[in-house]
């Protein structure tokens, strides 16, 4: 910790800081931001879901024991990359918890956001040596400029450092800023972020099995572009994490 992030800490301790979602006081040494309380509101992605893209079924569908259903989308169309996983939906607390990291620069909810990576990797046996490299999904670098860090890169090294995988981050980039896609219809958004990634050397993925990393998972058309590049620089499989998906 810096000396501003231990001053700031000694601070919250003698003056505790309120809930940003529920108001509360926060228990002591939570620099987190959101109270215990709400944290606990955040549930795992329960399935039934589409094995490909995490898309959420109906409860009535989890008495059908399947082992993999795709849904309509995934069923219809060759996807760039093979899986995604993702341990939440980007609703309730997490969707809060992001804008607070995004938005308003919160870093300490990184601390909370890895303990529940932490929890995800281990309840579901999280297939870690599938993967030779993690790769962030990029920000443009006058975002980088005005945010001070990208989130994605924040999750990247979590999930890079847990299971001792290499991290490579400058070698995919964003070379097109983008609008922000989050109202954009699906068809905007595709137009939108055509073109946004570039990789630098080919040799870094080329037959490389690649852990994309984003923090959340809207209509995919992101993340399916960044693989799409991928696989044009040779990888040879490309899978998804992102911390959160829009049901
Ligand atoms: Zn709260
Ligand atoms: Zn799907």
């Amino acid at each position: 910790m810096n000396f501003k992030g231990l001053a700031s800490g000694l601070f919250s301790l003698f003056l505790p800081a309120d809930c940003k979602i529920c108001g509360k006081a926060l228990e002591p040494l939570n620099f987190s931001y959101i109270c215990e309380n709400c944290w606990d509101r955040v549930k795992l992605l329960k399935m039934p879901h589409c094995s490909r893209c995490a898309k959420p079924f109906p409860a009535s569908l989890a008495s059908l024991e399947v082992p993999s259903l795709l849904c309509t989308e995934c069923s219809q169309d060759s996807s760039p990359f093979k899986k995604i996983f993702v341990p939440t939906l980007y609703q309730g607390v997490m969707k809060d918890a992001i804008h607070l990291l995004k938005y308003r620069r919160k870093k300490g909810i990184m601390k909370q956001l890895e303990k529940i990576l932490k929890v995800y990797f281990f309840q579901t046996d999280f297939p870690f040596s599938k993967f030779d490299l993690v790769v962030p999904i990029p920000l443009h670098r006058k975002k980088l400029r005005e945010r001070g860090f990208n989130q994605a890169e924040l999750l990247a090294r979590v999930i890079a450092t847990h299971f001792g995988l290499k991290l490579v981050k400058n070698n995919l980039q964003r070379v097109k800023a983008t609008k922000s896609q989050t109202s954009l219809s699906k068809k905007k958004r595709i137009e939108n972020i055509k073109g946004a990634f570039q990789f630098r050397n080919k040799g870094k993925f080329q037959a490389k099995k690649i852990l994309l990393v984003d923090d959340v998972y809207t209509t995919g058309t992101t993340v399916r572009e960044a693989a799409r590049v991928l696989k044009k620089a040779k990888a040879r499989e490309t899978y998804i994490f992102t911390l959160a998906r829009a049901s």
